[in-house]
């Protein structure tokens, strides 16, 4: 079977394919970079990413679009209190975005575009929602008109004929109860900026920033829209909204949303003060890997609880899958080739394959992965897997990898101070004179472990990071 994907707007699981020239053209939310993300939002990043690899692994060309909101409510308040313009204030967490995602591994899309380098393509899809009926004004504000596109609610199944029009919203992010004419241009108010532009002096709402980059950057209709889950009402519903009402045309064929990672049942955000960013579990000591592949072995639509435990058996299968690598690279197995352990490795590609082409089941994917695994190992113990057999199990673990991208280890660098490090080696000290060997050789473990290299010498310990 091939390529299929489960559609948020026909609630179906359908087969992909791309409307022109094998091309996906494919937008994802991005980043309000108004503080550092945390590893929630980076589910949902991670999420594009494997999306993008396994596209590409099936044979598909990119044009993948993502924004950079980088004016808005939380922006402006924190840039204000820092004394700082917004250009300045986003400068810092855009790179800092960035970096994390490239600590991540997470491919870069063909273009990141930012909202305030689009001012112009925004209020111009403004200017022809007016023209199309769909607006009014009220207090230098624009607003969208939801009464005037029947289909509002398509996205998010959900019926709002019963609500009371010409009721409206200010802010970018409501729910469903408050679902209400919602402002596609906010009059300039003091202390924030302002574009002059041929709609009036103001700043664009976030909704239409999405749909105006979208559609400049990727024609009318997309292949692929997605996001997390929290962005389907009202973020997605309102860009189906805008967007269509200008072109009469499907805004996105799929509509891809990704769930959430939470704590205790709960989302993991800011707000709830719930989270964990990146750079914190780095200076726990934890690789960039393991939380890459913790955050990729659940699939995108169910929930993922983050635990600590969950991290350690993260770091547990890279370590089993690297080992397995390092025993194709220094194994000798006799020569010649095992039909059945060829049989075994076509059939784990087969299902590793399969599992992704159905709406991108990692759980299976890498449950397929393993049991080969363990299949394999015991075909080398039992001098049943040859030197003709290495190939192909060394072109799975290569195909398992271009979508994962766990296997490479990253440098590790320790999250210790010097300080820390030195009152390790006390201890350890501590506990040769107490002749508790067994203890010492532990502090010596988990300071390698955590990068840290010791040396015990006439003069002392000496000590380096690896
Ligand atoms: P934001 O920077 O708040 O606009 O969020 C960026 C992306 O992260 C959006 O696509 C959100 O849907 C996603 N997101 C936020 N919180 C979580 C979470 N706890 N789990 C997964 N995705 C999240
Ligand atoms: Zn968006």
């Amino acid at each position: 079977m091939a390529l299929r994907f489960y559609n948020t707007l026909t609630q179906q699981v359908e087969p992909f394919s791309a409307l022109h020239d094998n091309t996906v053209r494919m937008y994802t939310c991005g980043p309000t970079v108004y503080d550092f993300a945390h590893i929630g939002n980076f589910r949902t990043f991670v999420f594009y990413d494997l999306l993008r690899r396994w596209l590409h692994a099936s044979g598909f060309k990119l044009d993948h679009v993502m924004n950079i909101t980088d004016v808005e409510d939380k922006i402006i308040r924190n840039a204000n209190a820092a004394g700082q313009s917004i250009g300045e204030y986003t400068a810092k967490y855009t790179q800092a975005f960035l970096d994390d995602c490239a600590t991540l591994r997470l491919e870069r899309p063909e273009r990141l575009v930012k909202a305030t380098e689009n001012i112009p393509a925004m209020t111009d899809a403004i200017r022809r929602l007016a023209e199309a009926g769909c607006t009014y004004t009220s207090d230098g504000s624009i607003y969208y008109r939801i009464a005037a596109f029947p289909e509002y609610g398509k996205l998010s199944h959900n019926d709002f004929s019963g609500i009371r029009a010409g009721a409206r919203v200010d802010v970018d992010e409501y729910d469903k109860a408050d679902a209400r004419d919602f402002v596609l241009w906010k009059a300039a108010k003091p202390g924030e900026p302002v574009w002059e532009t041929e709609i009036g002096p103001g700043r664009p709402g976030w909704h239409i920033e999405c749909s105006a980059m979208a559609m400049k950057y990727l024609g009318e209709t997309l292949d692929i829209h997605a996001g997390g889950v929290d962005l389907i009402f009202p973020h997605h519903e309102n860009e189906i909204a805008q967007s269509e009402a200008i072109t009469h045309k499907p805004f996105a064929r799929f509509w891809l949303h990704s769930e959430h990672l939470t704590v205790e049942s709960q989302k993991m955000s800011k707000s709830a003060g719930n989270f964990f960013t990146l750079r914190e579990l780095l200076e726990q000591g934890y690789a960039p890997e393991t939380i890459r592949y913790a955050l990729l072995q659940v699939p995108y639509r169910r929930k993922l609880n983050f635990t600590f435990d969950g991290l350690k058996a993260a770091k547990a299968s890279i370590d089993r899958l690297r080992s397995f690598q390092l025993r194709l690279d220094t194994d000798k197995p006799a020569e010649g080739n095992n039909e059945a352990v060829e049989k075994r490795t076509a059939e784990a590609r087969e299902q590793f394959e399969s599992s992704l082409d159905n709406d991108l089941n990692t759980a299976e994917a890498i449950a397929a992965i393993f049991e080969y695994i363990r299949d394999a190992n015991t075909a080398l113990d039992a001098g049943e897997f040859r030197a003709g057999n290495v190939a192909a199990a060394r072109d799975l673990l290569a195909r398992f990898d271009c979508v994962a991208a766990v296997l490479e280890p990253s440098e590790q660098k320790s999250g210790l101070t010097d300080e820390q490090v030195q009152a390790r080696i006390e201890e350890r000290n501590g506990a040769k004179k107490a002749r508790d060997f067994a203890r010492a050789d532990r502090i010596r473990a988990e300071l390698l472990e955590a990068g840290i290299v010791i040396e015990d010498t006439r003069e002392g310990v000496r000590w380096k990071r690896s």
